[in-house]
């Protein structure tokens, strides 16, 4: 039996294929567990761990384990890309989510203000508590939450004796297992300049996470200029290295997920550096719609017969 089913969670759609018996069932429980985890983590209501610590005013707050697991990876991922992916973040996201809501951008004293709010010494997590330190300071899991609930959503499959299952949380993939005992999924990497669901290439995968952070995914247009969702935490201004996607490939989705926000923050040549301290493989668009690939992916990548950009492999 095959189950297949999108809903609308976290902001985004998230379509599910599960083979197996019972496989409907399981869909639907899957979609349960990951509602509780957006009730959890969500930035918008005021349900979440996240909304009591961010209007907490420098108390701490009681929190749930998954909620301090999440966090603290989080702090780890900051640590590693020196900031590049950064929870703390939120205040700058935030600015510039509300300016972008009204086809506005923030001004250089807001940017100011904001930035004075962030950095990873303002939290601090304990098993069961989280504090700010500063009233203003805020952290938006926003970069790396899809990555956990499609941990979490496998993790669940495999609960359930399922051995091949497909979880997407718009743009965040996870395999369990391939389509088939002899045959690996497929991932259509999105074309950044093409309406969604056009893909510029192909990845075979089998228990693993293909997960991309692009320019394209959420931006506004201010005089003619267009201003995406990811910044860059120690300018305050959306990252401007040189990218228009990057697509990081490992087994935990999570890591993926802050890996790839961070890599697209950072460029190719310093997320090549970071990358390769940690077991990934990466797919990277440059500006001029040149496409990079790591090694490890070459037996596995197949670009689109008309997509008509060079293509290099990275060593
Ligand atoms: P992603 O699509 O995973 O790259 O995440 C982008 C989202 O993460 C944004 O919509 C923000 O909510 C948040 N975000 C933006 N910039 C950063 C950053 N530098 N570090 C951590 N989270 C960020
Ligand atoms: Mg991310």
């Amino acid at each position: 039996m095959i189950a297949q089913r999108t809903d609308f969670i976290m902001n985004t759609p998230v379509e599910q294929t599960v083979i197996g018996p019972r496989a409907d069932t399981i869909a639907a429980q899957a979609a349960t567990l990951l509602h509780q985890l957006e009730r959890a983590l969500t930035f918008f209501q005021p349900t979440s761990d996240i909304w009591k610590l961010n209007h907490s005013e420098g108390n701490a707050v009681k929190i749930q384990k998954e909620t301090a697991t999440i966090l603290r990876a989080a702090l780890h991922y900051s640590k590693l890309s020196a900031s590049a992916f950064d929870i703390t973040a939120a205040p700058l996201t935030d600015l510039w989510r509300q300016h972008g809501k009204q086809q506005q951008i923030p001004t250089e004293d807001e940017i100011k203000h904001c930035l004075s709010l962030v950095g990873a010494h303002y939290l601090t997590v304990t098993d069961s508590t989280a504090a700010l330190d500063q009233q203003g300071c805020a952290v938006d899991l926003g970069g790396i939450a899809k990555g956990l609930a499609a941990d979490a959503c496998i993790d669940f499959y495999r609960t359930q004796g399922v051995h091949s299952a497909y979880v997407n949380l718009g743009g965040n993939v996870k395999a369990l297992g391939g389509k088939s005992p002899t045959e690996p999924w497929s991932v259509g990497l999105q074309h950044p300049t093409q309406p969604r669901g056009t893909s510029f290439a192909a990845l075979s995968i089998t228990d693993e996470s293909v997960v991309t952070s692009g320019s394209y995914e959420r931006f506004t247009t201010v005089d003619g200029h267009r201003y995406h969702h990811i910044i860059d935490p120690r300018t305050g201004w959306p990252a401007d290295s040189g990218l228009l996607s990057v697509t990081v490939v490992c087994e935990n989705s999570m890591q993926a997920d802050a890996l790839s926000t961070a890599a697209f923050v950072l460029g190719l040549a310093d997320a090549q550096h970071l990358l390769q301290s940690q077991p990934t493989q990466a797919v990277f668009v440059t500006d001029n719609g040149d496409v990079y690939i790591t090694e490890g992916l070459r037996s596995r990548f197949q670009l689109a017969p008309d997509y008509n950009h060079d293509c290099y492999l990275l060593h």
